[in-house]
């Protein structure tokens, strides 16, 4: 069994520099995504995709891959998989680090509305707003089950139902920039930004948008994940797997 060899929980590009790092300075690295994105960004190291079939199949999986520690660096938004991360570890007595990038702070200019929920987020929007979606695919049937909403819904991959004529769908990967985000929100004449508080720089530019447009942002708060070591710079983590790790 190989003592050194570190998981990472994957599914961002937090999870790719975290393995390019770890993989560059010779560590042993498997990284694990779900699946969901049929061509993902692939990570440096070992890749393995799919669930593991909770948190069971997790345990079964640090034993019979021999890992030595676990990285979650998934979406913050990736709650269940966190809290299986969680139990998995402790069960099977494996060090768990999780990297959380810093949530977006409302600023100066900013006209946000806060929702906890998807389904909230869906309800807050005025009658006949233009919105702006960026949103997970999966995540879309509130909203376009109000008849009186319109807009722009963004994402990697098609969503796997169908679209109502008054929105159209825009396939794009992160990262974007503040001047072609104004100019999509001017030109598609959008009201409200939806957005979920996944923070970090990719995808900032929405807001630095909207907030140089004066529009308003929905903006869907973290869910709760359970307590475990957390790092929000790349390179204090980094330091504190090198410390775990052996030579
Ligand atoms: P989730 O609700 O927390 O997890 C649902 C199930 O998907 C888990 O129970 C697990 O299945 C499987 N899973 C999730 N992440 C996995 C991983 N890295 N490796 C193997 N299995 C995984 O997760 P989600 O919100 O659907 O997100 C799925 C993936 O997309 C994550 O990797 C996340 O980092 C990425 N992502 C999510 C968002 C978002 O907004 N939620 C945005 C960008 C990227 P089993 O129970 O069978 O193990």
């Amino acid at each position: 069994m190989q003592t050194n060899r570190v998981l990472i929980l994957g599914g961002t590009g937090d999870a790719r520099g975290i393995a390019a790092e770890l993989v560059g300075a010779g560590r042993d690295v498997i990284t694990s995504l779900a699946g969901v994105t049929e061509q993902p960004l692939w990570p440096a190291g070992e890749v393995r995709r799919g669930g593991f079939g909770g948190v069971e199949g997790l345990r079964q999986f640090l034993v019979e891959e021999g890992i030595a520690l676990v990285i979650d660096a998934t979406h913050p938004f990736a709650a269940r998989m966190s809290a299986q991360a969680v139990e998995a570890c402790a069960g099977e007595n494996v060090p768990l680090l999780r990297f959380e990038r810093p949530a977006w702070k409302v600023e100066a200019g900013d006209r946000w509305i806060s929702a906890s929920s998807i389904g909230e987020a869906a309800l807050l929007l005025p009658p006949n707003a233009r919105v702006f979606l960026t949103i997970g695919r999966t995540e879309l049937a509130q909203f376009f089950a109000r008849s009186d909403l319109s807009g722009v819904a963004r994402m990697i991959e098609p969503p796997p139902m169908d679209v109502p004529p008054q929105w159209e769908v825009l396939r794009q990967r992160p990262p974007f920039a503040e001047a072609s985000e104004a100019e999509l929100l001017v030109r598609h004449g959008i009201s409200h930004v939806v957005s979920k508080n996944a923070g970090g720089d990719a995808t900032e530019a929405k807001l630095t948008a909207a907030r140089r447009l004066g529009l308003q942002v929905v903006m869907i708060g973290r869910p709760a994940k359970p307590a475990a070591p957390r790092f929000s710079a790349r390179a204090d983590l980094i330091r504190h797997v090198e410390r775990l790790l052996s030579p």
